[in-house]
């Protein structure tokens, strides 16, 4: 397991995010930092908005 402490500083998660920045951040974090997965109640939400991740 890989983790980005750079980009985690740069990018910590929102307070109290909102479904849509939840996404967006992990997708965000998936590109660039593997130290934990997409949970599976985020990537359900992004098969709803027919977001794809590789
Ligand atoms: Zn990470």
């Amino acid at each position: 397991m890989k983790l980005n402490k750079e980009w985690h500083l740069a990018h910590p998660m929102p307070k109290n995010p909102t479904e849509e920045q939840r996404i967006e951040w992990h997708i965000e974090h998936a590109k660039h930092c593997q130290c934990r997965k997409i949970p599976p109640k985020v990537k359900a939400e992004m098969k709803k908005r027919n977001i794809k991740i590789k």
